[in-house]
């Protein structure tokens, strides 16, 4: 065998924040704070306080592989723990400060999290949780000494920008096995308890790589970001990552998530690209709409998470020239998985069928192979009707859950093994564009056929009257079970009722798949990431009576 013989470098995050402090040093990243203000930093400034952070983890006596966990919004000592903690090989945990607060100890216990930092809006949190708290040896507040408050519950409460006051910035990243953990996060547990994704600095520079690729978002040098998506949450798709490789302008929103405050910061500071969750846009177009304002820099944006809806897809790209690529992924894909751009051959198709295709959850970047199978575990045809469950496997796919065995949630697709089963209900097409029609648990079964919850809320999500749709199973008699859909109405559309909303089903879908009946609610629930919460509708509506039933 003859070796290559080309440089051996591991892939370590520290690389990243190296090279946009090398190239990019002069770029900016902008954050607007808990504390109220904007603060305006470079990568080259950024790079030297997450040394900073690094050698006051040393000073801290934190060992190799420790893990350091965060409750923080996007901002720059978020971004800066994100480097600082991984890069001197220590293991950054970020937790999802939307969880139920007994969710919140649960996870930093499992996880064994020696130092918990943690923004300003969190320290009544954070004093309500220490005492279940049994391995945090340290509590820093990601603040300055004017916030510090003049007392705390906290043991030893430290203050962040004390702690990097005290350190040269002088600290030279340890080389070190890329396949050590950079980053874990846990999964919202909408499925049952919340399980620890653990990502190494390979997976990690890996989906770096492939996010900014330009079929995935296409992301560049030229670009302003801003990353909606939290950066607890699977670590905001891994733009903190491609930012610093595209070498990128970072804008950090903070707590500051809603319509006026989001479309406030897109001009100011001129973003070209963003990622969220469809109810994040769904609350700034809605803001759009009433004050009619429009974007004069936004250009691209990804939407996933949940499905996203094909009238809110179309608004933003033909009402205000954002082109929108919907992407596929989870907790456990660190997150991407699929997303869905045009190819070549689709520029001459009419608007209405290019739509079509970009509602689709998309098709597969380098680096996750995907299939779907029957209960046996046998592939099912790529012909964009035959939905199965559906399975994946890459580079940047989870093969066992922290704590546990290797290879534990893994099955086999036709006899060959290796494969993660990721709990969601897909067709795909011969082009290899993938469509979920559900969570598994999520699907309608009405007499032996299924019916995709998602395409009866994104069809009510159409009409011009609907804020918000949920579609859920209702137990049924003969049926087994029927969709009910569950409704908020927009402010002006007070006066829709049952039978217009029923009506304008007719034609689009199948007449024995549209909802048995609908309830108008008030607001709907949401999980900690966003999605709907469909355990919590179907509970609420199980004993439903509907018509005829
Ligand atoms: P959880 O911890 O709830 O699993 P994730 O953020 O990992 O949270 O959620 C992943 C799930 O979200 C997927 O398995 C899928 O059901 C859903 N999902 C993600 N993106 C989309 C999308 N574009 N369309 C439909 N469902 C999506």
């Amino acid at each position: 065998m003859l070796n290559g013989q080309m440089m051996q470098m591991p892939l370590l995050v520290s690389s990243l924040l190296e090279h946009a402090r090398r190239h990019a040093g002069d770029v900016e990243i902008v954050s607007r704070r808990v504390e109220g203000d904007t603060h305006r930093c470079t990568w080259a400034t950024l790079a030297r306080r997450a040394q900073q952070v690094a050698q006051a983890l040393d000073r801290l006596g934190c060992a190799a592989g420790e893990r350091i966990g965060t409750l923080a919004w996007n901002g720059h000592r978020h971004v800066e723990l994100y480097y600082g903690i991984s890069g001197s090989q220590r293991v950054c945990h970020t937790v999802n400060p939307r969880l139920f607060p007994e969710q919140i100890a649960w996870i930093i216990d499992d996880a064994a999290d020696t130092v918990l930092c943690f923004d300003l809006s969190f320290l009544p949190l954070v004093e309500q949780l220490a005492p279940q708290l049994h391995t945090v040896r340290h509590y820093v507040l990601m603040s300055d000494r004017a916030h510090m408050p003049a007392a705390s519950t906290l043991p030893g409460l430290l203050c962040y920008e004390d702690l990097l006051d005290a350190e040269s910035g002088h600290y030279a990243w340890p080389q070190f096995d890329e396949q050590a953990a950079a980053s874990i996060c846990y999964t919202s547990g909408t499925t049952g308890h919340p399980k620890g994704a653990v990502y190494s600095h390979r997976s990690t520079l890996l989906h770096a790589m492939a996010a900014a690729m330009p079929d995935a978002m296409n992301l560049s040098g030229n670009d302003v970001i801003l990353p909606v998506v939290p950066m607890f949450h699977v670590n905001a798709w891994g733009l903190p990552y491609a930012s610093a490789m595209v070498g990128a302008k970072l804008v950090l929103p903070g707590p500051h998530l809603d319509g006026a405050s989001l479309h406030a910061l897109f001009e100011s500071e001129q973003v070209t690209f963003s990622a969220g969750v469809p109810t994040v846009w769904l609350g700034l177009l809605t803001h759009m709409e009433r004050q009619q304002l429009r974007f004069s820099s936004f250009r691209r944006t990804v939407i996933g998470g949940s499905a996203c809806p094909p009238a809110m897809l179309h608004t933003l790209q033909q009402v205000h020239g954002v082109e929108v690529v919907h992407a596929w992924g989870m907790t456990e894909l660190s997150p991407l998985g699929t997303l869905s751009r045009l190819r070549r051959h689709h520029a001459d198709l009419p608007q209405e069928r290019r739509e079509a295709l970009q509602a689709k959850q998309g098709r597969s970047i380098y680096g996750v192979d995907m299939a779907i199978v029957d209960g046996q575990g046998q592939s099912l045809p790529w012909d964009g009707r035959s939905a199965g469950d559906l399975m994946v496997r890459g580079h940047w796919v989870v093969d066992s859950y922290l704590g546990q065995d290797a290879a534990l949630p893994l099955r086999a697709v036709d006899g060959q093994g290796g494969w993660f089963p990721t709990g969601d209900v897909a067709t795909i097409d011969a082009e290899g564009y993938m469509q979920i029609t559900d969570r598994s648990k999520d699907v309608i079964k009405s007499g032996g056929e299924w019916i995709s919850s998602i395409e009866l809320e994104n069809i009510a999500m159409a009409h011009p009257g609907v804020q918000e749709a949920a579609v859920v199973a209702v137990p049924h008699p003969k049926w087994d079970e029927r969709p009910l859909l569950v409704v908020v109405r927009k402010p002006e559309a007070a006066d829709l009722d049952r039978t217009a909303m029923l009506g304008f089903y007719e034609g689009r879908i199948a007449k024995w798949q549209i909802p048995d009946d609908v309830v108008f609610v008030e607001s709907l629930p949401h999980t900690a990431t966003g999605k709907l919460l469909k355990l919590k509708l179907r509970e609420q509506f199980r004993q439903h009576r509907l018509p005829g039933a």
